[in-house]
């Protein structure tokens, strides 16, 4: 039976970061990703708008997307990788009572440094035709809209390629000498006592037992540890061996509507915010739908997150639903953006959201040989290269991680015992 130092279960994003980062840190160890599908981040990651945004109140949050995000700038503008970054901005609508909560907010993350720029009523509809008043719509006050009074914009944002991201930290790991085995589907965990006796179908309960690595549908694989980071599966994998991690899978669906008319193609082209001379990523008021300029193919993403009353479920192949486009998401943004009426999608898709339910942040932890790296809930690729960092660290038990830049991040941070989260207050 193969044995190695560590397995790394799930080739997404975190699980590729956080491999590259255990073998920078242990280059003599023998680490294998495996993953259930065929190629790596086919799952969840492939779902991801790749949105990022270096504006957080939460010191946890900004500490652990600024510099991921430099990391990622520090790969393509001097490494000459390119992951296609698109520094398009993220302009977020608020109406006047949701603007004024947050101006203290503002204030606070302005003295900190961070930078954006605010937009009144006027500019925002003679830059983006936006109609900013619509509550005098009978309409949209069913719809419980909200006139838009200011409009923030966000200048460190903007969007990667997944897809180049998977591949650096994947080819980078390979490169230090990383295995991987793709179409290996975990079944089970092997638990092994820590002083096996002989006793038939040991551990019992009063013997200390630990993780021993995998059984997979190629057979057994035995490891020192075992890092799971599995995503949106994580309850499927853990809840039979009693480890809790607190995440629950929830549909995210993105629909993509080509810019095809005049007056979208405009509106997606529109001048003035950014470097790339296009919408920024744009962030409704109320409800938050968020859209997305997807500029190589011409087209807005269209999505909402929704919660109350849908289900925390795990499906392998999630659908998009296209009532939620038809009744929800195109009705909202049509009564902001008449340039979308009669606006049909040309595609869709769905994913899920690996939720967090105690705080929506990351979680990395480790019980009995076995590292949990999870709850991302709808930001981890912003979060990756951070979290792959603080994964490895534990991994080569240290107390404290060295993010992109030299900062140090405590990992118990993240834990569960141990936890030190500082709550957002700027969230989607
Ligand atoms: C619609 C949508 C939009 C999003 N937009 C953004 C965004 O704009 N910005 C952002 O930062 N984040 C976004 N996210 C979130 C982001 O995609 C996730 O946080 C991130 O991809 C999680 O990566 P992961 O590696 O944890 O999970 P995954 O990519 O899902 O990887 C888990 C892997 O584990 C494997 N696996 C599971 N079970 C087993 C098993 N038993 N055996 C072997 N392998 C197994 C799976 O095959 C999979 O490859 C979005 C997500 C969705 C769904």
């Amino acid at each position: 039976m193969a044995e190695y130092d560590a397995i790394v279960i799930g080739a997404g994003i975190v699980g590729l970061s956080t491999a590259y980062y255990m073998k920078k840190l242990c280059p003599d160890h023998r680490i294998i990703v495996i993953d259930k599908m065929n190629a790596a981040g086919q799952g969840n990651t492939a779902k991801s708008a790749a949105m990022f945004r270096c504006f957080f109140y939460s010191t946890t949050n900004l500490r652990l997307v600024d510099t991921s995000v430099e990391f990622f700038k520090h790969v393509q503008e001097e490494r000459g990788v390119d992951l296609k970054i698109r520094w398009t901005g993220y302009l977020w609508l608020f109406s006047e009572e949701s603007y004024n909560q947050i101006k203290g907010v503002l204030d606070t993350m302005s003295r900190l440094g961070l930078q954006y720029r605010l937009y009144d009523e006027k500019e925002l509809a003679d830059r983006l035709g936006l109609r900013t008043r619509v509550t005098h719509d009978e309409e949209a006050k069913l719809m419980n809209l909200v006139d838009v009074y200011k409009g923030i914009f966000i200048p460190k944002a903007g969007s990667l390629d997944v897809d180049s991201l998977v591949k650096f930290y994947e080819a980078e790991f390979m490169k230090l000498g990383g295995e991987i085995s793709y179409g290996t589907e975990v079944k089970s965990f092997v638990v092994e006592p820590r002083l096996p006796l002989g006793i038939p179908n040991e551990p019992y309960f009063w013997q200390e037992s630990r993780v021993a690595g995998v059984i997979t549908n190629k057979g057994a694989v035995k490891a020192k540890k075992t890092v799971v980071c599995v995503g949106a599966w994580a309850s499927k994998l853990l809840d039979p061996i009693g480890i809790e991690t607190h995440v629950k899978p929830i549909k995210r669906q993105i629909f993509c509507v080509k810019a095809k008319s005049e007056f979208l193609s405009k509106l997606l082209w529109t001048k003035g915010f950014n470097r790339e001379g296009c919408m920024p990523f744009l962030i409704l008021p109320k409800p938050k739908v968020y859209i997305k300029p997807a500029l190589e193919e011409e087209s807005f993403w269209l999505c909402y997150g929704d919660e109350f009353p849908r289900a925390y479920k795990l499906e392998e192949e999630p659908q998009p639903e296209e009532n939620f486009y038809k009744y929800g998401i195109y009705q909202i943004v049509v009564k902001y953006l008449p340039q979308f009426r009669g606006a049909t999608y040309s595609s869709a898709f769905a994913g899920l959201y690996a939720v967090n339910t105690i705080d929506r942040q990351p979680l990395i932890f480790e019980e009995n040989d076995l590292i949990f790296a999870g709850g991302t809930s709808g930001s981890g690729i912003m979060k990756t290269d951070a979290i792959g960092r603080i994964v490895a660290a534990l991994y080569a038990e240290k107390q404290y991680a060295t993010l992109y830049g030299g900062k140090e991040f405590k990992i118990e941070e993240l834990g569960l015992k141990k936890r030190k989260i500082e709550p957002e207050k700027f969230v989607i």
